[in-house]
């Protein structure tokens, strides 16, 4: 992949919690990309660090307690962590937009929807507020609203109709990159489909990149064309769907599989992984998965693994793999 398609490049990334009571450590060396167009799913557990990881290319962890240690954040060739407040204030909405999991703490209950979003454009785009309402107007319609319902509340929408007014707001300012984070974990299932199915439709109407933070491998199959799996803060698995869902190699990603139902064996019991993710203050030093992992040796609680290729794309960190093997089909064989 040529330099000139990468939009995101996250590099060895490090960041923590430092509060009195001891530091998080949140983020622990991640590397992230995301191609010009393309929809990455960034997948793990609660507490993996998907959240952290989004706050970070918005430069919106909130410091103190939290402190970028290393790492580099290349947005379209700039680093995101070198940026003014006043440089990020003009690239929040217009280059990089984020969606929250729940509409309301992005709305304000005060306001007409159309004010809020009228807002972006005229911040964005500097036009009257005549004209700001025109477009808000007009990409209510595109996300399903009719343009008549702008003049009410939040309060008077549904959840599924409030987060489309989010998508709305975060499209407004026409970003290249969309962090959605569980953008339909409140809503029931089939809003979440139909939002879904939206978010589809404007993504390759706008050739908008996005990030799609979720723990749902099913949104993922749907709407991605990479995944990266993260756990304890850093990616232990990455690949595009076929890698992921075909040739799966790492054992958490094979544990999060075998946590789905199974709709073609419907008395086949839902295996969950046992025991809970590493106390982040405290990480062992060897690889995080260890006290969880059901292939785990001696080595897994001594070092930690370092990255294998099984081709250009998928790799995976675990002390199972060498070169040869990983190529082979590998320990867990889901080939
Ligand atoms: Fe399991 Fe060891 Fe691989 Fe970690 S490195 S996932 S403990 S086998």
């Amino acid at each position: 992949m040529e330099q000139k398609d990468v939009l995101l490049d996250i590099k060895d990334l490090v960041v923590e919690f430092r509060t009195d009571d001891g530091v998080t450590h949140a983020l622990n060396h991640l590397d992230l990309q995301i191609n010009k167009g393309e929809t990455l799913g960034l997948v793990g557990e609660t507490g993996a660090g998907k959240t952290t990881t989004g706050l970070s290319i918005l430069k919106l962890v909130p410091s103190p307690p939290g402190v970028t240690v290393q790492g580099s954040i290349m947005f379209d060739g700039e680093d995101i962590r070198e940026q003014s407040e006043k440089v990020m204030m003009t690239l929040r909405g217009s280059e990089i937009s984020m969606i929250f999991q729940d509409p309301m703490t992005s709305l304000n209950p005060v306001h007409v929807i159309e004010d809020q979003i009228a807002e972006v454009y005229e911040y964005h785009q500097k036009v009257s507020h005549e004209k700001a309402v025109e477009k808000a107007h007009e990409i209510l319609e595109l996300v399903g609203i009719p343009a008549d319902r702008g003049k009410e509340y939040p309060h008077q929408f549904s959840g599924g109709m409030k987060q489309r007014v989010v998508i709305a707001i975060a499209l407004a300012g026409n970003p290249r990159l969309l962090i959605a984070d569980e953008p339909t974990t409140a809503l029931d299932v089939t809003i979440q489909a139909q939002v879904l199915e939206m978010m589809k439709d404007l993504r390759n109407k706008f050739g908008t990149s996005m990030l799609m933070i979720t723990h749902d491998l099913g949104i993922v199959a749907d709407i991605c064309d990479k995944v990266s799996i993260i756990y304890a803060g850093h990616v232990v698995e990455h690949g595009n769907l076929e890698d992921i869902f075909d040739h799966t190699r790492h054992p958490y990603t094979e544990g999060l599989f075998n946590s789905l139902p199974n709709l073609n064996d419907r008395k086949a019991m839902l295996k969950p992984i046992r025991g809970l993710m590493p106390d982040p203050t405290q990480l062992p030093p060897g690889c995080p998965f260890a006290p969880r992992c059901d292939y785990a040796m001696d080595c897994c609680s001594k070092s930690k693994p370092k990255r294998v290729y099984r081709n250009d794309e998928h790799y995976v960190e675990c002390h199972l793999y060498n070169e040869q093997n990983i190529k082979e089909g590998g320990v867990i064989n889901r080939d």
